[in-house]
């Protein structure tokens, strides 16, 4: 679920802020939500894949696109247009998107298209586990944005 990818890019956007000090936070909050929502977009019904349904007809979900070597191509064009502290933020929103999708019972590829391995997890998507995952995010977000 999306809102779940944006409540973890959320609270590592607050950790790396953090430590990283970007000058413009709200942009670099921005990014890193952002680019938690991007590997999605190899999903036809995620709410960012059904807006560029040919990369989903042309992508198996949860093949390259959420696979590490993704994010290679993809710093590379953004590159053109973002700062490097702007590219850390894209770099670790997509990582956390990653790092949670693994915790999946479904889990991802991390090496596609090099390898099939799959990293999983024991969480269950959609409806009540990951609503009570969802709403432990939310207080740690809350909990951090109140100690800045
Ligand atoms: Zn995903």
């Amino acid at each position: 679920m999306f809102k779940t990818h944006l409540a973890i890019g959320f609270l590592v956007g607050l950790i790396a802020m953090h430590y990283i000090q970007p000058s413009n936070q709200v942009l670099f909050m921005i990014l890193i939500l952002l680019g938690s929502l991007l590997p999605d977009i190899d999903h036809p019904n995620s709410t960012l894949g059904r807006k560029t349904k040919i990369i989903a007809l042309l992508f198996e979900h949860r093949g390259f696109f959420h696979g590490f070597l993704s994010i290679i191509p993809l710093l590379f064009l953004l590159s053109f247009i973002l700062t490097k502290v702007q590219l850390i933020a894209v770099a670790l929103g997509y990582a956390s998107h990653l790092l949670s999708d693994a915790l999946t019972v479904e889990g991802i590829m991390p090496l596609h298209p090099l390898s099939r391995w799959r990293l999983k997890g024991f969480l269950r998507t959609g409806a009540f586990y990951e609503g009570i995952f969802l709403l432990g995010v939310v207080v740690i977000d809350v909990i951090m944005l109140w100690r800045l």
